[in-house]
């Protein structure tokens, strides 16, 4: 399920990281010696197999031949999903469950035994961390996401982004697993953002090279608890500049803009057909909340009634359908003293 490489040596590393993509024998662990041997860091990257700035931080640094500070684990998930053309395209492979859902039991498909077998490889090489690298549907900002806020989680964190979310929804995500170490998501930014790829590959260097990764605590925009804004079963949506006659949801096509940025009472999100908000729910936790408590539609264009946060937000119309349109806070910004 998980084949285990050992030390590759850099020459050894396609140049090209579609190529080394390909050289991958499907989900991989590769070890890499550390000059402290006694403590191990784990990096898992490409759940999703649409997001490839960490294969990518991963390629270069294998490519460089540094040696870490202590022993790695990189683990390569969702290979097959990233190879299939166009590559980096299929989040999952069409018709399968979406591999970071699949970490809570029970076991049963491919997806669910992948998902067991990383959680019981991470558990051999007794980490003292874990960073889970992924990138944003939408172009956004890099930030993080961790299941609460402590000072280990803050200093994983601070080596990567300045934001960090906060947040308790059960989706059978790899970070609520209770692992015996800190586990956090790091959304480097947007999957076709160059940006994107820097902080993934600076972040990993300094996750590596640094001999203590919980020594400092940068000071992190917080947001705390976000709500979903989901789109239900068999409900028809897509993005455009009005509204489309035969979708349920129309949403604006420049929606990624408000990634990080604040959208105001009352402005445009989009459009709705005849059957108003009945398309959409929002959630949070294990809870449904109604979708009227944030949201109003008004001569069929849907706003939020107060200012939100969002993050999250794609163009995608098929993760938008899977997934969700986007998460959002009521909150204004705290900024937190470290
Ligand atoms: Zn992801």
């Amino acid at each position: 399920m998980l084949t285990v490489w050992e030390q590759p040596s850099a020459a050894a590393v396609a140049p090209r990281v579609s190529d080394f993509l390909c050289d991958l024998p499907g989900p991989v662990a590769i070890h890499l010696h550390g000059h402290d041997r006694s403590r191990c860091r784990v990096l898992v990257t490409l759940l999703h197999g649409n997001e490839p700035s960490g294969l990518e931080a991963v390629h270069q640094w294998l490519r460089s031949g540094k040696q870490p500070a202590v022993d790695t684990v990189f683990i390569i998930a969702s290979v097959a999903a990233a190879r299939t053309e166009p590559l980096f395209y299929f989040r999952q492979l069409p018709g399968k469950r979406d591999l970071n859902r699949c970490f809570s039991p029970p076991y049963t498909d491919n997806e669910g035994l992948l998902a067991q077998a990383i959680l019981q490889h991470i558990d051999q090489c007794q980490p003292e961390a874990v960073i889970d690298i992924h990138n944003t549907s939408g172009s956004s900002h890099g930030f993080a996401v961790a299941t609460s806020d402590t000072p280990a989680a803050r200093c994983l964190v601070g080596l990567f982004v300045d934001y960090l979310i906060i947040t308790d929804l059960q989706l059978g995500s790899l970070m609520e697993q209770p692992l015996a170490c800190p586990v956090v998501t790091i959304e480097a930014g947007g999957a076709l953002d160059d940006a994107a790829d820097f902080v993934a590959s600076a972040g990993l260097g300094r996750y590596l090279m640094a001999p203590h990764v919980f020594a400092e605590e940068r000071p992190l925009t917080l947001f705390q608890h976000p709500y979903r804004l989901e789109l239900l079963q068999h409900s028809r949506i897509d993005y455009a500049d009005h509204g489309l006659r035969d979708r349920d949801v129309t949403i604006r096509k420049d929606i990624e803009r408000y990634n990080f940025a604040a959208l105001e009472a009352g402005a445009a999100l989009g459009w709705l057909g005849e059957e108003g908000l009945t398309h959409l729910q929002v959630v949070a936790g294990d809870c449904s909340h109604p979708v009227e408590e944030f949201f109003q539609v008004r001569d069929g264009i849907l706003s939020a009634r107060s200012r939100l946060h969002l993050f999250m937000a794609t163009t995608r119309a098929d993760i938008a359908a899977s997934d969700c349109l986007f998460y959002f806070v009521t909150e204004p910004v705290p900024v937190s003293e470290s």
